[in-house]
């Protein structure tokens, strides 16, 4: 059958990497075929009592609601959720919210609203698969306490300097900490003291007793619990102990029936101790079999931008940028406030892949993500962003008076016809690019100098016959005269060659606008190579702001509307500050990447 090309492509199948294959071979053995789950999280018993799980494979994306979510964060988030859309599986979206001190419901909704935005969806059957880790305490207080009366755990109320000194590090083995061999009865008594309030933040740790001499360090005992006596977010004063990430986090998969954990390469070395202590769970008869199975990620990095949290909130506050969703930044909100689109961040996310090592990827790449997704289907327009009066002095003289108004149209997109046409006038007084002229013009100029002719595009052909200047030498107006008959799409059209076109808006029907010009936030591809500080290499044209005019027809732009303005790039109505009384343009990017070597 012949090949439609208007037809849409469906989408190319994703190429295969270590995860996939690793979830296909146990489709194919049937590893969790049998696998029950008990419609919600819960325990051995609760999962028992449930039927089959009709989801091949459970994925969770896990943040922790301490700050907004980064394009980084977008890997990890089209990974889970788009390995469970593709195997038949579900992917949960669960807050890790176990730190009482950094969280914020402020956090907790942006993150929601982000991973909507890019396009995935918890809800499964009408079951909202949204969880919070915080809900689990008390299963994690009931697993430390079978854990202790198991001989696997216990009370330690060394010192943190002597805890620190005992643990050893990676050329000498720990040493066993005093209160090592108390006695389960006693442990069971200090730990309800841990919980009861009676003792200050920092006294006692409950710690798994393992091996202090083992060669991977995460198994020198780990902590489990720690006091602190801060109010949680959802728990509000009930715990004022509080479960460590690697003991709550194992365990919040096992609850959930996720079969595949999926984190990032940092926490490699933690996962012996993910399966000690999940095996040792589910042998005391706390945690349903199959378990959970973690496996390693590289991080994506983008060039240009930094993404950990902590250096993002540093660039908020010093004030290098204006607020979370400043569209210089890679945070989901900054990128989606920028104008680009969930399509393309997703084919950046996508197309990277799953590798086991981290992976640097040019900001270009975003942009042409950005560029593949847009080139189709954004309307075009014209907008002068750096405008100059042009005036056409021989107007009266053709069309029998300066009022006279020459309707001309142009297609809204060229390759989509089913989109129409765009319609507006050209008069005697135009703005056009203040850089599309040039009074002694260099080898290879083609624009407006004088004596030479160019099309307005879409318009006529005008012959440039010279300028006025201010008394800085500055030009404040270009002088023309319109030839007749030039009209595009008219039969004269094609009588005047010219070599040059520009784009133009008319004086008379043009909206003003303005326009956020972006750029890199960074001059270096890496701003923190070689220890610097990322202060040191901010770039500060990364924002320019200009006042311009669009074509009349984007008086009904609404917010977030995305446009190709013609040879200047992509643009979106700014989602905060665009108004039809005052338009506010961001450009997402220029047509052709301009920081490649
Ligand atoms: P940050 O270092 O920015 O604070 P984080 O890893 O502490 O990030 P979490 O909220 O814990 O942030 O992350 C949620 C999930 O996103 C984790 O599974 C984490 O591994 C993953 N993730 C975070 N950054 C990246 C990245 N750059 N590439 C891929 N996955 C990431
Ligand atoms: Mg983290």
């Amino acid at each position: 059958m012949a090949h439609d090309k208007n037809e849409p492509h469906a989408a190319p199948p994703k190429p295969s990497n270590f995860l996939r294959a690793i979830i296909e071979r146990d489709i194919e053995a049937g590893t969790y075929a049998q696998r029950h789950f008990g419609g919600s999280p819960g325990d051995a018993a609760h999962h028992a009592a449930g039927p089959l799980d009709a989801a091949r494979i459970r994925t969770r994306f896990p943040p922790e609601p301490n700050g907004y979510l980064h394009i980084g964060h977008a890997k990890s988030i089209c990974l889970n959720f788009g390995l469970a859309q593709d195997y038949g599986g579900i992917c949960h979206l669960r807050f890790d919210d176990t730190n009482p001190e950094k969280e914020e419901q402020e956090y907790v909704d942006a993150i929601i609203e982000a991973v909507r935005w890019l396009g995935f969806d918890w809800n499964v059957g009408g079951t909202e698969h949204l969880y919070f880790a915080s809900n689990y305490f008390g299963f994690m207080h009931r697993a430390a306490v079978a854990l202790i009366e198991g001989g696997l755990a216990y009370v330690d109320e060394q010192s943190a300097e002597d805890m620190r000194k005992h643990r050893g590090d990676f050329t000498t083995p720990g040493v066993d900490s005093p209160f090592r061999t108390r006695s389960v009865a006693e442990n069971l008594a200090r730990f309800e003291v841990m919980k009861s309030s009676a003792l200050p933040d920092g006294a006692a740790v409950l710690r798994a007793k393992i091996d202090m001499a083992s060669p991977n360090i995460n198994l020198r005992d780990p902590a489990l619990y720690r006091i602190k006596h801060a109010l949680h977010h959802n728990t509000g004063n009930t715990w004022c102990i509080y479960p460590m990430y690697a003991y709550a986090h194992p365990i919040e998969d096992a609850l959930e029936g996720i079969t595949r954990s999926l984190c990032t390469l940092e926490f490699e070395d933690q996962r012996p101790w993910y399966d000690w202590l999940l095996e040792h769970l589910a042998g005391l008869g706390l945690l349903a079999r199959p378990l959970p199975r973690q496996y390693e990620f590289g991080r994506l990095n983008l060039s240009y931008v930094i993404t950990s949290k902590r250096k993002l909130r540093a660039l908020v506050d010093e004030g290098h940028v204006q607020g979370w969703d400043d569209p210089r930044l890679p945070t989901l909100f900054g990128l989606r406030r920028r104008g680009y689109t969930p399509t393309s961040i997703r084919a950046l996310a996508d197309g990277s892949g799953a590798s086991k090592t981290n992976i640097w990827l040019d900001y270009a790449v975003l942009d042409g993500c950005l560029r593949a997704d847009l080139e189709g289907q954004a309307p075009r327009a014209m907008a002068v962003l750096d405008p100059l009066p042009l005036v056409l002095s021989n107007w009266a003289e053709v069309f029998g008076s300066d009022s006279h108004l020459e309707p001309c149209q142009a297609p809204v997109h060229a390759q989509r016809p089913e989109l129409g046409q765009r319609h507006f006038g050209l008069s005697p007084q135009v703005w056009i690019e203040r850089d599309d002229f040039a009074e002694v013009p260099v080898k290879g100029f083609f624009r407006l100098f004088p004596g030479n002719k160019v099309r307005l595009k879409y318009g006529m052909v005008v012959e440039c016959t010279g300028c006025e200047k201010d008394a800085d030498g500055r030009v404040t107006r270009v002088l023309a005269t319109v030839i007749p008959h030039t009209k595009s799409g008219t039969a004269g059209a094609d009588t005047v060659k010219v070599k040059g076109t520009i784009t133009w808006v008319s004086a008379h029907d043009a909206l003003a606008a303005a326009f956020n010009l972006y750029d890199r936030l960074f001059t270096q591809p890496q701003p923190e190579a070689g220890d610097r500080d990322f202060r040191e290499v901010l770039n500060p044209l990364s924002k320019q702001v200009t006042a311009g005019y669009v074509e009349p027809g984007l008086s009904g732009a609404e917010r977030e509307s995305r446009y190709q303005f013609e040879r200047h790039g992509y643009f979106v109505a700014d989602r905060e500050t665009h108004s039809a009384a005052a338009p506010v343009f961001n450009r997402i990017t220029t047509l052709k990447d301009s920081w490649s070597a």
